[in-house]
């Protein structure tokens, strides 16, 4: 047994049915779910049975208590077969590492993580709401509570695979009476609302996150309300688990364009004996700066499991100016870095690559890899980071 991170031998294991899962089931499915724009039900019944939707929970509840690194490993994993997928799933660990870390001793809560591990529930998120123009620290919509009951509607922009999840957790004001950025987030489980689609979701890629606007309706206990504020769980978990996550998805779906680049090259290589391939040079600059994105993200996941070893002390250091600008820079970084390996790869491939029906296309992960630097928008990151910068000084 490893003792820095005990859960080694177990991972290898974990990570080898990831790429089982990838092989035979995302990949066959990928291209019908982009085409049809369509939940990737297969691979989600397959992540389901082989008990992966738990991963991020800890061992005592029955979870495969992975670290953060190992989250990140799963996603890219699954991503190298099908970009739509293994964003649904990075969104998911976001979800379930927030109720994980920050649902405390509620008896309500902790009960809903044992029924996720036992049932391997799917849960979305609704930060996004018509009115606060993609601010996910601001919220119009608020819980109204009455005799330890709560309502609460909620006008979202984007849900993410919200049809087909068994909860979401849904951002909103503590109270009507309190600022926008007066946040909590509210377990809903299915039958606590309804949800009417306010539109499609006909988008250039992700298009298997299937992801229209909702409006929402609900009504639950009040023990559903997470007893911390939003604040501190957006700084110590939801940001840093959503960028290093989403930044392992979008380097999955690079990886697997210059894959096929390589496969390219190699092919043209075999046809002509001692010649280098002119697109050759081209893909070992894309494959330099891969390495460099790949150890973006992964440098990160382990600081912040380093972080995470120290306990409250570590957690709370992720409140600093100097952590959110980490995170931000690693955000906006990975979501260019992986646009231009794609482009890079689509260079190398040209018009094979170009076409959708030939074993080089990377039109697809064109597609996918484009929503990466509007996911929450690099222009809104930059001027918060813009804004930190103005008083940070490297300690
Ligand atoms: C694939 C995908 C899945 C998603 N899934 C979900 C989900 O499940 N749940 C959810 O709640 N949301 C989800 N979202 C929504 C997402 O997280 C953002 O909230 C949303 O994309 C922001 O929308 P916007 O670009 O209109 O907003 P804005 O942030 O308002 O950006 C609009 C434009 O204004 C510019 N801009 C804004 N502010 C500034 C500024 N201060 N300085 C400079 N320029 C600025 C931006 O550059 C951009 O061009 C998803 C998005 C995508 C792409």
């Amino acid at each position: 047994m490893n003792e820095i991170s005990p859960s080694v031998p177990d991972f290898q294991a974990r990570l080898g049915e990831v790429q089982r899962i990838a092989r035979e089931v995302a990949a066959r499915h990928a291209a019908d779910v982009d085409a049809r724009s369509r939940f990737p039900a297969e691979t989600l019944a397959a992540l389901r049975e082989a008990r992966l939707l738990s991963a991020p929970v800890p061992r005592e509840l029955g979870g495969g208590g992975c670290t953060i690194r190992e989250l990140a490993e799963i996603c890219s994993t699954l991503a190298r077969s099908c970009g739509s997928s293994a964003m649904v799933l990075a969104m998911h660990y976001v979800q379930v590492a927030c109720l994980v870390r920050h649902g405390g001793a509620e008896p309500l809560l902790r009960g809903y993580l044992t029924e996720l591990v036992r049932e391997q529930r799917l849960v979305g998120s609704m930060t996004s709401e018509n009115g606060t123009f993609g601010e996910m620290r601001a919220s119009l919509c608020a819980v109204q509570r009455d005799q330890g009951r709560f309502a609460l509607k909620k006008d979202a922009t984007t849900g993410s695979y919200c049809a087909e999840a068994d909860a979401i957790l849904v951002t909103a004001r503590r109270g009507p009476e309190v600022p926008q950025t007066d946040q909590v987030l509210v377990l809903l489980r299915r039958g606590d609302y309804r949800l009417s689609a306010t539109g499609s979701w006909d988008a250039m890629g992700m298009r298997g996150t299937c992801s229209p606007g909702f409006q929402l309706d609900s009504a639950g206990d009040e023990a559903q309300i997470l007893p911390c504020p939003f604040a501190d769980i957006a700084a110590q978990t939801m940001v840093p688990y959503s960028h290093v996550l989403w930044a392992s998805v979008w380097w999955g779906i690079a990886a697997d364009a210059l894959a096929r680049a390589a496969h390219l090259v190699r092919d043209l290589a075999k046809r002509s004996p001692g010649h280098l391939p002119g697109n050759a040079v081209a893909l070992a600059a894309a494959f330099a700066e891969s390495q460099a994105l790949r150890h973006n993200w992964m440098t990160l996941a382990a600081e912040l499991d380093a972080l995470e070893a120290e306990g409250a002390a570590g957690r709370s250091a992720l409140g600093s100016i100097g952590w959110a600008l980490k995170l931000n820079h690693l955000k906006v970084a990975a979501s260019e870095a992986a646009a231009r390996i794609v482009h890079q790869a689509l260079q190398v491939t040209g018009i094979l690559g170009y076409k959708n029906d030939t074993a080089y296309s990377v039109a697809r992960h064109y597609r996918d890899v484009l929503s990466a630097s509007l996911m929450i928008s690099n222009g809104r990151i930059l001027a918060k980071s813009a804004s930190m910068l103005l008083v940070f000084q490297e300690p």
